[in-house]
């Protein structure tokens, strides 16, 4: 009732305002009533009413102000009191403590996919240790600044808790260049020794395919999480092979922090349901468990700029039934961005489909479907660093097979060979795209 875009959103679902009181406590049957009927709000809705019409009155200290990444366009800033920051602290270490098993002291390194990666939760002050930090804040006697503590507390955090190294995001320009940034990325890790390795997907396949041809052994490493970007089975199912070590899936936003989590090697994850509620929509409306659309989440936590049946922008499914594991918690699967999910008829053929087939071909080390009309693709494909080619005509066979929707004109996909694919302004590549003047009803 304190923020001005909810209170329109009430009036939009026909709520008669005039029984809700500011400040009253609602019985549980009639907040879930009014949440019900709320209607999903994007990142555009929120952008446009920041921050008069989306902030409350929360006046606990410790506001800060986070963006995500992406470019202009789609960045959106998120509000949050200390409390919440706390929250986020407590379903990091949550998200590690069911993927190891263990939540501190682990040593991990992480190689996110742009160099400003405050959308994984990981900027902090300049590296140097808790000591030197403490000894500059005294002989420079700013010791009592906000700046000081904010710097320590980060340290702490990273040094100690976690022993986190941050390594340079790896850009495959040439395959040459790649190779050497690959040698150099693993003997950093091989210093460092890390327990936990969390980097973007692709370059997750990148380091297992290095690894595959070195003579260096990782026995150190015993789990990797992807994050960042979408992470199919069988690229999971490749670096699993050739390092050697168990995966986890995880899931979660900038602005959201970490969401879910899987407890083994499969992709569907639990949901930390003290945190989040999670529900799947489809033209408008929530579908049943099973069912594939896009991935809506209230945050509970954030009482400073609630977000409330937000949409996040991915695509994914609640998976129906218990996990073997135990735990009965809401599982989700994430199956790509909304912007590359291709919508032929009544279907949608997800990022995650795509990627599925095209690293099931060892032979493939990135790929990328450009849609350049309503029923003509490319595929490309970048080969193994391995000495394994990609076989074409199968790669061609299926995913025909997955585009081909039925009852419509013929669908022509072409293929083309590159030596490496231009990442996204982000530094992350897109599975799916629409291509720049593509023509498409
Ligand atoms: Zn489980």
């Amino acid at each position: 009732m304190e923020t001005v875009f909810l209170r329109y959103r009430l009036e939009q679902a026909e709520f008669g305002l005039e029984s809700l009181k500011e400040g009253a406590n609602l019985e549980e049957a009639q907040a879930l009533e009014v949440f019900e009927k709320l209607v999903p709000i994007g990142k555009q809705d929120i952008r446009s009413r920041f921050p008069e019409g989306v902030l409350t009155k929360d006046t606990q200290d410790g506001r800060t102000y986070r963006s995500t990444s992406g470019t202009s366009g789609e960045r959106l800033t998120v509000v949050t009191n200390f409390a919440r920051r706390e929250s986020g602290r407590a379903s990091a270490l949550h998200v590690l403590e069911v993927a190891t098993g263990k939540s501190l002291g682990m040593s991990i390194t992480d190689i996110p996919p742009n160099v400003c990666n405050s959308i994984c939760g990981l900027e902090g002050p300049p590296e140097t240790s808790i000591l030197r930090h403490i000894w500059k804040g005294i002989s420079r006697r700013n010791w009592s600044s906000e700046k000081f503590r904010t710097d320590l507390n980060g340290l702490f955090e990273r040094r100690l808790m976690y022993k986190q190294d941050i390594l340079a995001p790896l850009d495959a320009r040439s395959p040459s260049d790649l190779a050497k940034q690959l040698k150099n990325t693993w003997g950093l890790m091989d210093s460092g020794r890390p327990y936990l390795l969390r980097a973007f997907p692709q370059y997750l396949l990148w380091l297992s395919e290095f690894q595959a041809k070195r003579s260096e052994g990782c026995g150190y490493l015993k789990y990797v999480m992807p994050y960042g970007g979408l992470a199919c089975d069988s690229l999971m199912s490749r670096v699993r092979g050739s390092l050697g070590v168990e995966t986890r899936n995880v899931y979660g936003t900038s602005e959201l922090g970490s969401v879910a989590v899987s407890c083994g090697n499969h992709r569907s994850m639990h949901v930390i349901e003290s945190l989040f509620e999670v529900e799947i929509f489809r033209g408008g409306q929530r579908v049943e468990d099973g069912t594939v659309g896009e991935v809506v989440i209230t945050d509970l936590t954030n009482l400073s700029m609630p977000l409330i049946r937000y949409k996040v922008g991915d695509v994914g499914r609640i998976v129906p039934g218990v996990c073997p594991c135990g735990r009965s918690t809401k599982r989700l699967e994430v199956l790509g961005r909304v912007q590359e999910t291709l919508v032929q008829g009544q279907r949608w053929v997800t990022a995650w489909e795509v990627a599925e087939i095209a690293y099931s071909d060892r032979g493939v080390s990135n790929c990328r479907l450009d849609q350049i009309s309503s029923s003509h693709f490319e595929l490309q494909v970048v080969p193994s660093l391995l000495d394994v080619s990609p076989g074409l005509e199968s790669l061609r066979f299926q995913m025909l097979g997955l585009l081909s929707a039925e009852g419509t004109e013929s669908t022509k996909l072409s293929l083309r060979v590159l030596p490496f694919i231009q990442p996204e302004q982000n530094g992350k590549y897109l599975t799916c795209r629409l291509r720049p003047n593509a023509r498409v009803q």
